[in-house]
């Protein structure tokens, strides 16, 4: 078997990659042509390639590294913890300190009165937990018929069938199988794309009345939640019109249904406070979390549930969980990890400092003859791509053809943004610094003038 180090030749490298290595989300032969970019170090906002390249990630890997890469005391806690206890369960009557710890500390955080926290490996294991969780309460409470879900299409809530089937990636949806029954899909608020000669406010009154007209069709007794990201992340950044939560909040509390807000990118400081749900005005009854909760070191997720949902629950056996629901060493480095977000005064930079910097900077991309609009909350935003910025037209070419082109423009100029269509979406780690903003920016125009 061949050793590998950092100090293989790339090619070697690429060569046993496309061998052996199955990608996600990748097109096989596309990659198989072009050879994997090895990613062999970072540090703060930078990573390095196999030969030699700085590149300033732009999305702090998939959204999550929120903290930044290289933080020394993330790796002591995981070393403290492997030595300690390196793996117990929490199934059956035993629990360990680092997920009582988590647990308890993620209730201070959360809002309202979510005080409890089923743990998961992942937010897609965590969203699976939730639709059976959901489920498994209505019947609990007598109302058994209450078994539907609501989603938006364009929605990510993860890969496995269950979470898969609960976003609305038509892609997705097309392989293996998927939706399950009873979940079901209303359009995204997109005004940019899809609000025609409406202004912000009545398109986001007009979608979220979408959700009414769902609720209606399936009848509200059938109906068990509905599950949305505060601000949509990986179907383009959609940032809802001030009109859209205030009334979906009414029309979950008129029809007696659950909010599930999907925190897994929004969570942990993204949007200038701890969650997308403060910054959105929304008080869900479950928060998925993941990513930014360890900012991404190890892997974790969640949910963060109601009083009252994890009394109905408790008072039976749910028969659910993950061999490492609580992992101690993962939980160990997210304690860690909120220390630092908190103590090093983070989620206040977003708010106050850096993300505002970052927001007018992004927002300047509208000069640039190719963007149309640029959104951007906290430090989520997305540009998009117009060839008329007047009608907000979409180009001609398959759409998404653009968006590709930027993005591999972007990372040939050592910068990664992601391309969602013909937006192009940037999350950078929370702790960039207005020199790294500035660096950003230039490299993002550079990249959009070479695309047109
Ligand atoms: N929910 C949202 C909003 C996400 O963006 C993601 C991942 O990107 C998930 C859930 C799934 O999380 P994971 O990839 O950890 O399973």
């Amino acid at each position: 078997m061949a050793q590998i180090t950092n100090s293989m030749p790339t090619a070697e490298m690429q060569a046993l990659d496309a061998a052996h290595h199955m990608h996600p989300f990748t097109h096989g032969a596309d990659l198989g042509k072009k050879g994997a970019r090895i990613i062999t170090r970072a540090d703060g906002v930078w990573l390095t390639d196999s030969e030699g390249h700085r590149i300033l990630d732009g999305m702090a890997g998939l959204w999550c590294v929120n903290v930044g890469y290289g933080r020394q005391e993330l790796v002591d806690a995981a070393t403290r913890q492997m030595s300690e206890l390196p793996f117990y369960n929490t199934f059956f009557q035993t629990s360990h300190l680092p997920a009582i710890k988590l647990a308890e500390r993620l209730a201070q955080l959360a809002p309202g009165d979510l005080n409890h926290v089923f743990f998961a490996g992942s937010g897609s294991e965590a969203n699976d937990t939730n639709l059976r969780m959901v489920r498994t309460y209505w019947e609990l409470k007598g109302q058994p018929s209450k078994k539907a879900v609501i989603s938006r299409w364009n929605a990510y809530h993860g890969s496995s069938v269950g979470s898969g089937s609960l976003g609305g990636m038509k892609g997705m949806h097309a392989q293996g199988g998927m939706p399950i029954p009873d979940i079901h899909h209303i359009d995204q608020p997109n005004w940019w794309a899809e609000g025609g000669d409406m202004s912000p406010e009545e398109f986001g009154l007009a979608r979220a009345r979408l959700l009414e007209e769902k609720i209606l069709e399936l009848g509200p007794e059938n109906v068990a939640a509905f599950i949305a990201e505060p601000v949509q992340g990986a179907g383009g950044v959609i940032i809802p019109p001030e009109t859209y939560w205030p009334e979906i909040s009414r029309i979950l509390k008129e029809y007696g249904i659950l909010l599930i807000a999907d925190e897994v990118i929004c969570g942990f400081g993204r949007t200038g406070n701890w969650f997308g749900s403060q910054t959105m005005g929304i008080e869900p009854d479950i928060m998925t979390i993941a990513k930014g909760l360890s900012s991404g070191y190890l892997p974790i997720g969640g949910s963060i549930v109601s009083s009252e949902i994890a009394q109905v629950i408790g008072d039976a056996e749910f028969n659910h969980g993950y061999t490492y629901s609580g992992h101690p060493v993962a939980a160990a480095v997210a304690l860690e990890n909120l220390r630092i977000l908190d103590e090093d005064g983070i989620v206040d930079a977003v708010r106050d400092r850096t993300g505002p910097y970052l927001q007018k900077k992004f927002k300047g991309l509208t000069e640039h003859p190719l963007v149309g609009e640029a959104t951007i909350v906290g430090m989520m935003g997305s540009i998009a791509l117009t060839p008329d910025k007047d009608s907000r037209a979409a180009f001609e070419a398959e759409s998404g053809t653009v968006g590709y082109i930027c993005r591999e423009r972007c990372f040939a100029n050592d910068l990664v943004m992601r391309h969602v269509g013909d937006r192009m979406i940037i999350s950078p780690p929370l702790v960039i610094s207005e020199a790294e903003i500035d660096t950003l920016i230039e490299r993002a125009w550079t990249s959009l003038d070479e695309c047109h």
